[in-house]
């Protein structure tokens, strides 16, 4: 299973984290990019410092208790997700429609890809 997040999609809001049962995801420093890219992303869905505009425009006006955008990582949300243990995922889907910024993309070891819509 290959596991990564669309970094500029990413909000923060950490959904992918606390849903996974198997620890595929981990909250980075949006300042440090190496750390965040650290998984399987192509060089178009890495992260370079930029949040897409749209994304940016939808989530930033939420007020869900969730700190979208936020540089750190508080211990609920910030930061921005690394899929660093993608090759543990059992493909349960839950993080497919926990993820706000619809940015993961799964592939599964017979080539299906997988995209999160949320909820
Ligand atoms: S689909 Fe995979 S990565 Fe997503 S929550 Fe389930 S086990 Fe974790
Ligand atoms: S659920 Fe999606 S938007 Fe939220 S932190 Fe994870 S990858 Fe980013």
């Amino acid at each position: 299973m290959d596991v990564y997040v669309d970094k500029p999609f990413c909000t923060g809001c950490q959904h992918c984290k606390d849903v996974c049962p198997v620890g595929t995801y981990e909250m980075r420093s949006r300042a440090d990019a190496s750390k965040v890219n650290a998984d399987s992303a192509p060089e178009e869905a890495k992260w370079k410092g930029a949040v897409n505009g749209q994304v940016k425009d939808k989530w930033s006006k939420i007020n869900d208790g969730h700190k979208h955008f936020a540089v750190e990582n508080d211990g609920t949300s910030g930061g921005i997700s690394a899929a660093v243990n993608g090759s543990s995922c059992i493909l349960c889907q839950a993080c497919l429609i926990e993820c706000e910024g619809e940015c993961i993309r799964i592939t599964d070891d017979s080539g299906n890809k997988y995209k999160s819509v949320y909820k």
